[in-house]
């Protein structure tokens, strides 16, 4: 049993992790690696009892709550919450992903490890990958050169100059040109001999109808589109002069999967982590003005829609987000749009608004770079800008105004992770709509028309002031003393646990132990982010109990939680009881009084159980 394998692996961790390199390795490496030795690279730690304390590198504070544990080999903030192992720390701090984590302390601590062996495959793809960055490449060489030096470059280096681009931003992202003939790139393909079939599959070129090839991009000022390794994945296209479309984009590819691709993104990281705040556009002329007017911070979508994923890479960088889009109508549904996203992924998103008919590339050209600023440092957040959109659509003096708004607002609080925040705001809402607090309240608890929530998300919205001792006492247990594991196990008690987030944790850490024992700093990488943070603060903290104490403290929590069950069933049944009475249904109520006298025996057994 593993149950974290499926659905708890982090996605821009899992598959790399277990792609690329094999378990030994990773293993080894963590085996040879000092996470006090790691985090004093960046943190000035002091020994207090059995664990390291320092300033936080996550977030800022003056007196530290961040801390080490050697022994463990795990990390905790108990001011933001970050936690985890010598990878995760190595992967926040400086925005490696695994591989290069693993690279890194590989390195570092003299392990020399070895690609997994792939399967044929997969070798084949990482072949066909490896084969298709370069023709990228070849065509990003040939649009930059007929942009920068050709003749024929001409028009365009004109064009760009009257947008206003600096001619060293024309070379930082490498823009092109491409001639408005038939076969300017297929010639060229052809000279450097490469395979024109694989130059088609990453849409430069089409086949004409009885043989032959033409180009794609024509007469078109190009932006080509790299990964964060600056390999081209992508062209974007815009027309020079009149004709449609007015913007072309290379299509998905085994090279470039638009939903996780951010134009800029390169060019921005590192402006966007010292910042700690991220600008979001989309278009390429947008994203190139606001670089340069020196919001280096910013990246923009190309050719799709904000995507789940984008956010998530993002949120490597950085935890604030603002949106900018055009003040059209097309606009401000984008921005709706994005909403409940950034509040899945725990975003507080903002927004910025410009003045009607302007965008961010022609309202910076046109002048207004103070303003500007002052716009990007009042940024409103999406939220408010969402309920002052509601209370724009919907006639609130009426009443059925005011329940549209309040039920479309309360299909939006759903998605925000219970808490503050969410307390804050279906406040807002209720003052906003002129209905009492508790109405939202019971609205919230009502079960949604929409799909039911996932696993996970449903995991999320647990509050953490609200989990059951009994069941904290027994995961906490878990972590310290591994060696009741089974035992827990044994008993069933798992079942009965109310909180999905605890029953998570403890069903990953029997997991753990069925692999052979494994230390909970191995396991902690499969966890998910939430679940992977609170197990790292259970192992920072002493389970406070004294030696020999914790067998009997368990079987107090187990027998605590089971009787609990018992009376939630008791009460259920008295319920129905009652009704089966109010009905006067005779054969329902024997059977009813059976199930209760069941009820009874079972529980005065597991009682005895305790007194024994
Ligand atoms: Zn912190």
């Amino acid at each position: 049993m593993a149950p974290w394998n499926n659905q708890a692996f982090p996605k821009e961790v899992g598959p790399l992790a277990t792609g690329l390199f094999s378990d030994d390795a990773v293993s080894e490496v963590r085996g040879r690696s000092s996470i006090l030795e790691v985090v004093s690279d960046y943190v000035n730690l002091k020994k207090t009892g059995k664990n390291h304390k320092g300033l936080c590198p996550f977030h800022t504070e003056k007196t530290p709550s961040f801390m080490v544990n050697e022994e463990k080999q795990i990390f905790h903030c108990f001011g933001c919450g970050e936690g985890g192992d010598v990878f995760t720390f190595l992967m926040k701090v400086g925005h490696f992903s695994f591989p290069q984590a693993l690279e890194e302390l590989a390195k570092r601590y003299g392990v020399r490890i070895k690609p997994r062996e792939l399967s044929p495959h997969q070798k084949k793809e990482t072949a066909r990958r490896e084969i298709l960055y370069p023709i990228n490449q070849i065509a990003l060489e040939y649009f930059h050169d007929l942009l920068m030096r050709r003749r024929e470059g001409e028009q365009a280096r004109k064009y760009l100059a009257q947008r206003g681009l600096s001619k060293d931003l024309l070379v930082e992202y490498q823009l092109g040109y491409s001639l408005d003939l038939w076969n300017g790139l297929v010639q060229h393909l052809q000279e450097k001999k490469v395979d024109l079939e694989l130059a088609r599959e990453l849409g430069l070129i089409l086949p004409r109808k009885r043989e032959g090839w033409y180009d794609v991009f024509r007469g078109r000022i190009i932006f080509p589109i790299c990964d964060v390794h600056r390999r081209t994945v992508g062209f974007g296209g815009r027309i020079l002069g009149e004709g449609q479309p007015k913007y072309l984009n290379s299509p998905e590819s085994i090279i470039y999967h638009k939903g996780e691709v951010l134009y800029g993104l390169h060019e921005a990281k590192q402006s966007i982590s010292e910042k700690e705040s991220v600008l979001l556009v989309e278009g390429y002329f947008d994203l190139l003005t606001l670089h340069q007017f020196g919001f280096r911070n910013s990246v923009a979508t190309s050719g799709t829609a904000l995507t789940p994923q984008h956010i998530r890479i993002l949120k490597r960088y950085a935890n604030t987000m603002v949106t900018l889009f055009d003040a059209d109508q097309a606009g401000i549904q984008a921005a709706l749009r994005c909403l409940p996203l950034f509040l899945e992924e725990g975003i507080w998103a903002k927004t910025i608004l410009l003045p009607q008919g302007e965008d961010p590339d022609t309202y910076l050209r046109k002048g207004h770079l103070e303003d500007f600023k002052g716009k990007v440092a009042e940024a409103v957040s999406l939220f408010d800008f969402f309920f002052d959109h509601l209370m724009k659509t919907h006639d609130v003096r009426s009443i059925e105004g005011r329940v549209k708004v309040a039920e479309e607002g309360v299909t939006l609080l759903r998605r925000i992770p219970e808490g503050v925040r969410r307390n804050v705001y279906s406040k807002t809402l209720a003052e906003r709509v002129g209905l009492q607090e508790s109405v939202l309240h019971d609205m919230l608890r009502a079960p949604s028309k929409g799909p039911p929530p996932r696993e996970e998300r449903r995991a999320r919205e647990e509050t953490r002031g609200s989990w059951p001792r009994s069941e904290e006492m027994i995961v906490r247990l878990m972590v310290h003393r591994p060696e009741i594991i089974p035992k827990v196990s044994e008993t069933g008690v798992l079942e009965e646990f109310e909180s999905s987030v605890l029953k998570q944790m403890a069903e990953g850490l029997i997991g753990l132990h069925e692999k052979g024992g494994q230390t909970l700093a191995e396991g902690l990488d499969h966890f998910e982010e939430d679940v992977r943070r609170q197990l790292s603060a259970f192992a920072i903290q002493e389970s406070g109990l004294e030696e020999g104490t914790h067998q009997k403290v368990l079987e107090d929590c187990i027998q605590k939680i089971r009787e609990r069950r018992a009376k939630n069933v008791r009460g259920e049944l008295l319920r129905r009881i009652k009704d089966a009475e109010r009905r006067q249904g005779k054969k329902e109520l024997e059977a009813l009084l059976l199930e209760r006298q069941e009820l009874a025996r079972r529980e005065s057994g597991f009682r005895k159980e305790k007194d024994a």
